[in-house]
């Protein structure tokens, strides 16, 4: 079972304006249904003569909102535009056990943190292991992603903090353009943790793409890159089209900044965001990040909408093309 997603101007849309209530009622209920049973939008035959009048199926097929599949089921149309399928709720729903797991297992964390020394292995600084919503939080990572068979044992996991964490994202090291520090408990650095020293050169290994005075102000994952290394499909005058927004994407402070200030839980919406597929080509990614985080942020206090699958819309108007 899932909650459903409803946009905001849902009711005012053309299609479900003009609509009986009685086809209204029909709509909602079906997608209900197919929430409750995760069918990913398919009322089946039977389901669909409980709730609808063939009045109501015909006005929403009529209004192409539902559409009549050869094995004679409905089809709620752009269902899985605004919700998730059935396979990536089963996803989620194992990425949570396996991450619930990893918590638990009290002998695991020990090493790793041991190992690790508390430190960030992807930019040296030390977490905070009590800090559960903040960047410098600590978590652990799965360097190989579950998504591509990483396992949950020790030589797979990481110390990460959570700024790093979100920006890897579900990729590899070099698919996020970062990199695996040594274990600072096996270098002479470890020796040396404690005076920060471990973070500061660790830093520098990542491409001068960090600094470090006293805290981190950037991190390799949110970069504000070298123009050499900007990628040319990037640049202002050459951008490239996109539904799904480009690997080599970054987020900026700015946009950090912006989460926090509009209280939206920024490693769940980059996320969601790069797991986007826009329905229209974009080309400036950070403009389509904080309009996804104003969304975001607009969305968190409708009741119908839950954290656990918001979708920000990518425009006012989502559903123009239902
Ligand atoms: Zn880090």
């Amino acid at each position: 079972m899932s909650d459903i997603t409803l946009e905001p101007n849902f009711t005012d849309h053309p299609k479900v304006i003009g609509l009986s209530d009685a086809a209204f009622r029909s709509h909602i209920r079906g997608m209900c249904w197919c929430a409750k049973y995760e069918t990913d939008g398919v009322v089946a035959l039977g389901m669909v003569k409980r709730i609808a009048s063939p009045e109501s199926v015909s006005e929403l097929v009529g209004a192409a909102l539902w559409i009549q599949r050869e094995d004679g089921q409905f089809e709620i149309k752009d269902y899985l535009h605004y919700n998730p399928s059935r396979e990536e709720i089963e996803r989620a729903k194992e990425f949570k056990q396996r991450r619930k797991g990893i918590n638990l297992n009290a002998t695991l964390c020990a090493a790793l943190k041991k190992r690790d020394c508390d430190r960030c292995r992807y930019c040296g600084v030390e977490v905070d292991w009590k800090d559960r919503r903040g960047p410098a939080g600590g978590t652990y990572d799965h360097v190989r992603p579950i998504s591509r068979g990483g396992s949950d044992d020790e030589p797979n996991l990481v110390v990460c903090c959570r700024r790093c964490n979100s920006g890897k994202g579900d990729r590899t090291p070099s698919e996020a353009g970062m990199v695996l520090l040594p274990e600072p408990s096996r270098t002479a650095v470890g020796t040396r943790q404690k005076t920060g020293e471990y973070a500061a050169e660790n830093l520098q290994v990542n491409a001068g793409r960090t600094n470090i005075s006293g805290q981190i102000q950037t991190s390799v994952t949110d970069q504000s890159p070298d123009p050499a290394e900007q990628p040319a499909s990037l640049g202002s005058g050459r951008a490239r089209r996109w539904r799904r927004v480009p690997e080599d994407w970054r987020p900026t402070d700015a946009h950090r900044e912006l989460a926090a200030k509009l209280v939206v839980d920024f490693a769940i919406e980059l996320e969601k965001f790069r797991d986007h597929e826009f329905r229209d080509p974009k080309t400036d990614a950070d403009a389509a990040f904080r309009t996804w985080l104003r969304n975001a942020k607009r969305f968190a206090g409708n009741g119908v909408r839950k954290t656990g699958v918001v979708q920000p819309s990518h425009g006012a108007t989502g559903f123009e093309d239902m």
